[in-house]
Parts: structure tokens; C-alpha cells; sequence
């Protein structure tokens, strides 16, 4: 019989990557989890700036409510947050982050800079680390909010390298991350440059629909029907066209791809006679406490509390809004 193998700890730089290989798939998760931090942080304004894909940079400002000098180098550290302190917290937390993982991930496997200045400080500070450990803060200029810079994804890991896709492929998931947020968050300023030139811009605005508007195009809102729903703590409101087509949801805004939601919406859709699932942008607003993010490695899938309640609900919503499309004319309007 041959030796047990012995055992020993990780060391904390491949404890991260091998986090990193969860939550940082493409240059768009990474995106996704700068600007969950920018919308935690309290930003009004995101800008995004990216070069070959966001493979050569991903460059995210906000003008949140900036970091510490002294918390910088521990925000690119595992498990080191500032959302949550407790069980209690992480029950019904709130913010889009909470593990603490993703900016520790990010700098395992990229070069990273972040820049901040906090409201009411007089200077900027920012810390870099290259695969690993940060270096020591430096004065730096930014105004008050936080950028950072994320250059060369996967420099030091060749084997992750490999799978990222063409330029135009990795743009498209980056730009899907973006419209996502902009549908998610009518309020916040957002916009998306790529190697110089400008890809997407919406400013911010009260309307729902006519954000809906500016990131589907005038012909989704043109033969959208409104959902809304109300039962039970349970909100659900968005639009919905009847005839298959992009489907997105959110829940207490954040996006998410959740096997429920779809399998209501395909039922919504069977009982009015469509193949599949009908156009929507769905967002459902529940109490924290009824529904889990912390299921999935990139938070895009949740886990309701009571979950018959929410397929049915949705089932009824969507079918409520097309059933009167049906009924009016099949090009009904609204938006
Ligand atoms: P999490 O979001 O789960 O807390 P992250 O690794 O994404 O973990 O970020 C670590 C910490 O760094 C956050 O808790 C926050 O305090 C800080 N941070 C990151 N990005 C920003 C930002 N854009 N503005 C302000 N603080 C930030
Ligand atoms: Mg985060």
C-alpha cells in the first residue's frame, strides 16, 4: 500500500486563483464585479473604459464614496469587506458584494490598481499589486469616488488565457454586463468606451421605459405591455412583448439567470401559445430575507424562499399583461 498523501495549506496566491477560477470567467465578470462595487459604493455616475476586449484593460470610475487610505491594500484582500460583519448581516444583506473575494480574485490574476479618494479628503491614494500582494499606498490624483484599473486578465495564468474569445465575443459579454446594470438602474449615468471610441451612453433618468428604450431600441418598447403585480411583499414589475425574444430578470436589482423565473416565463408563454418563453424585462422586489444570492459563485442565480409563490406569481403577471395584448390587437402598445 502506498503513502497517504500529507496535507498542506494552500498558499494564499493560489487559494485566490483558484477562488479567481469561480468568480472571473472573462474580461465581462470582471466588470461585472467592478461596478457591483461602484453601485455599493453609492455611485450616481459609472464610467467604463476598455481596451482589446477588456482583456488588454477594464478601467472603472465611480464617484462613490471612495475607500480609505488604510483599508485600500485590505480591499484587495480575501475575505475582506466592508458589507457585512456578521450572520445576522449576511441574512439580509443588501448590497450587491458581501464575500470579499472578488477584488482579492482579480488582482490574482490581472494587474490592478485602485484609486480613491473618500468625500471630504483633500488627496487620493492608490495601491497596485501584480498577480499577488499589494505594494505600499502612493498619493495619487482622482476626485472624490474610486477607479480601478484591471490591465492584462489571466498575464500569469496561460492555461485561463486560452479560453477567452475573440475581441469581438468578449466586447459583447462586457456589453451585455452594461446593459444589464442600465436596465437594472435607470438612475445611474452609465457609459461604455472601447479601444478610444464610445459604445454605449444612457444618461440617467426617472422613466423605466425610456431606459428600457435606450438599451433595447425603440421597437421593444414600442410593443411592450407593462407587468406589475403586487401580492404579499412580493413586487413585480417590468414589460413583456408577445413573442419570444431576450429575456431579462432581476431581482431586488440585481441580474440574475434563475431556472425558476425562466420556467415560469415558458409557462407564461405555453399558455398564451407561444413557443417558449415571451420578451421580458422583469424586476422582482422582495425582502432580503426571503430570497438567497449567496448560492452561486458570481451571484447569478438566487434561491426564493418560497418559491411556488414567486413562479406562480410571475405566471400570473406576465400572463395578466399579454392575455390583454392578446385580446386588443397582437400589436398592442404601451411603454
Ligand atoms: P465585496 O464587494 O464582497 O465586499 P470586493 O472584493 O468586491 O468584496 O471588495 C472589497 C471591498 O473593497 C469592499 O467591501 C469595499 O469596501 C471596497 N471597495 C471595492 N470597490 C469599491 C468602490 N468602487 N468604491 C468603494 N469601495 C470599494
Ligand atoms: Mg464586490
Amino acid at each position: 500500500m502506498s503513502e497517504s498523501p500529507r496535507i498542506r495549506p494552500l498558499s494564499e496566491a493560489l487559494a485566490n486563483q483558484i477562488a479567481a477560477g469561480e468568480v472571473v470567467e472573462r474580461p465581462a465578470s470582471v466588470a461585472k464585479e467592478l461596478l457591483e462595487n461602484a453601485l455599493d459604493a453609492g455611485a450616481r455616475r459609472v464610467d467604463i473604459a476598455c481596451e482589446e476586449g477588456g482583456v488588454r484593460s477594464i478601467r472603472i470610475t465611480d464617484d462613490g464614496v471612495g475607500v480609505h487610505p488604510e483599508d485600500l491594500a485590505l480591499a484587495l484582500q480575501r475575505h475582506a469587506t466592508s458589507k457585512v460583519a456578521t450572520l445576522a448581516e449576511l441574512e439580509t444583506v443588501a448590497s450587491l458584494g458581501f464575500r470579499g473575494e472578488a477584488l482579492a480574485s482579480i488582482a490574482s490574476v490581472a494587474r490592478v490598481r485602485l484609486i480613491s479618494r473618500r468625500a471630504g479628503a483633500e488627496e487620493a491614494w492608490s495601491v497596485a499589486a501584480e498577480g499577488g500582494e499589494p505594494g505600499a499606498p502612493e498619493p495619487a490624483g482622482h476626485p472624490v469616488g474610486t477607479t480601478v484599473e484591471v490591465r492584462d486578465l489571466f498575464f500569469n495564468t496561460p492555461g485561463r488565457r486560452k479560453f477567452l474569445r475573440a475581441e469581438r465575443t468578449e466586447l459583447a459579454h462586457l456589453e451585455t454586463v452594461v446593459r444589464r446594470l442600465a436596465m437594472a438602474r435607470p438612475d445611474l449615468t452609465l457609459s461604455l468606451r472601447h479601444n478610444g471610441r464610445q459604445r454605449l451612453h444612457f444618461p440617467a433618468t426617472e422613466d423605466r421605459a425610456r431606459r428600457l428604450r435606450d438599451v433595447l431600441g425603440r421597437d421593444f418598447g414600442e410593443a411592450a405591455h407593462p407587468v406589475a403585480l403586487e401580492a404579499e411583499g412580493l413586487a413585480i414589475h417590468g414589460w413583456t412583448r408577445a413573442e419570444a425574444g431576450e429575456l431579462h430578470t432581476f431581482v431586488n436589482g440585481r441580474a440574475v439567470r434563475d431556472r425558476l423565473l425562466q420556467t415560469a416565463l415558458r409557462r407564461a408563454g405555453e399558455d398564451l401559445g407561444l413557443e417558449g418563453a415571451p420578451a421580458a424585462v422583469l424586476h422582482l422586489s422582495l425582502p432580503p430575507d426571503e430570497v438567497d444570492c449567496n448560492v452561486h459563485p458570481a451571484k447569478a442565480e438566487v434561491r426564493f424562499r418560497r418559491g411556488r409563490d414567486v413562479h406562480d406569481a410571475l405566471v400570473h403577471a406576465v400572463g395578466e399583461a399579454l392575455s390583454g395584448a392578446f385580446v386588443a390587437d397582437s400589436g398592442g402598445s404601451a411603454a
